[in-house]
């Protein structure tokens, strides 16, 4: 099978209609038509094997994630998905892996109605490169920059998951089977929280997705917005206790490890937000109608820094840094 084949067997697929997208793969370019009055957000993530993922990862659950961490992005801004380009460099042709890949990526592409439009296939080491387009209200994108002293800060879901699976998976931690199960789908085939990020885009302040590690990445609303924050660590340690499948665990696992975990874990891809108090109301109304818990865990205040505190508003000691690959 060529190259071109392989386009046509397992990247093409006709587009489905009433979307954002007027021209698909097949091309020289694809065409996107967002809607008048929309401002085009585009976001790339690359995936490198050994760096990002395992070697002996199940292929479906790589063409989810390739998918996943960049809709996530979009989310971010609380952009409506339009459609997504493919770089892919593959070492071989291996019909089993892209059979598997192709299969993972299509399912939540349709789930999220974002097509893929086009791209690029070579020769080279496993490296997954994935942009999306999506579209958002002139002016109405939720940016890093907007959060101001007093507003409540907000997380989604449960962050910290996917951390607790990755020491599981290295043998750092015993958990049984059907706790495991639940936290390697969260690392493996995490739920980008599109619907929430444009159900947002009306009352937060400002957001950004959780993929470094909670405290790094509230660290670049930050400095974006020029503000500090104050983060209640037992709201933020009490998130993975709150977590159905883990409930009896988190006394096991211990306050330490939870809030390393749920503050620096890392791979969440959960949405970090801001809000005015006055908009506490409209955000849960927001995400009890996309039916994804958000939880307070702090407060934005003039003071530039990240204040650490117990319920008591004393220091909790710790540092949890972000992901950086460069560090
Ligand atoms: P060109 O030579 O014009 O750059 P290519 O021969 O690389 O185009 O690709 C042919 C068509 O297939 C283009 O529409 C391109 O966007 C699409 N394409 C190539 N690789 C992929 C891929 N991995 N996934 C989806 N579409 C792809
Ligand atoms: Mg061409």
């Amino acid at each position: 099978m060529g190259e071109f084949e392989l386009i046509a067997r397992y990247f093409t697929r006709p587009l489905p209609p009433g979307g954002g997208v007027a021209l698909g793969v097949g091309d020289d370019c694809a065409l996107l038509a967002p809607r008048p009055g929309m401002q085009l957000a585009v976001s790339s993530d690359m995936l490198v094997e050994g760096r990002h993922f395992f070697a002996d990862v199940y292929p479906a659950h790589l063409g989810h994630k390739a998918l996943a961490v960049n809709l996530s992005d979009l989310a971010a801004c609380g952009a409506r998905p339009l459609g997504f380009m493919l770089a892919l460099a593959l070492p071989r042709m291996d019909e089993v892996w892209l059979e598997g890949f192709a299969r993972g990526l299509l399912a939540l592409a349709d789930a999220h109605h974002c097509p893929l439009v086009g791209g690029d296939t070579t020769a080279g080491p496993l490296t997954i490169c994935v942009t999306v387009f999506g579209e958002v209200p002139a002016g109405g994108a939720l940016l890093r920059s907007g959060a101001r002293p007093g507003d409540d800060i907000w997380v989604s879901g449960t962050p910290g998951l996917a951390r607790l699976a990755l020491d599981a998976l290295r043998g750092q931690l015993h958990l049984d089977a059907s706790a495991l199960a639940v936290l390697r789908r969260r690392l493996e085939q995490p739920e980008p929280r599109v619907a929430l990020g444009q159900a947002l885009a009306g009352c937060a302040s400002s957001a950004i997705d959780v993929s470094d590690g909670l405290l790094g990445d509230l660290g670049h609303i930050l400095r974006a917005s020029g503000v500090g924050a104050r983060v209640e660590a037992d709201a933020a340690a009490a998130l993975i206790g709150g977590c159905e499948p883990l409930a009896g665990l988190a006394e096991a696992l211990g306050q330490e490890l939870l809030l390393r975990c749920v503050l620096s874990g890392g791979d969440d891809y959960e949405l970090l937000f801001t809000a005015e108090a006055q908009a506490r109301s409209a955000v849960q109304s927001a995400a009890r109608a996309c039916g994804v818990p958000v939880t307070r865990i702090g407060r934005i205040e003039a003071q530039p820094g990240l204040r650490l505190v117990d319920a008591q508003g004393a220091a909790v000691e710790g540092r949890f840094p972000g992901f950086d690959h460069f560090a």
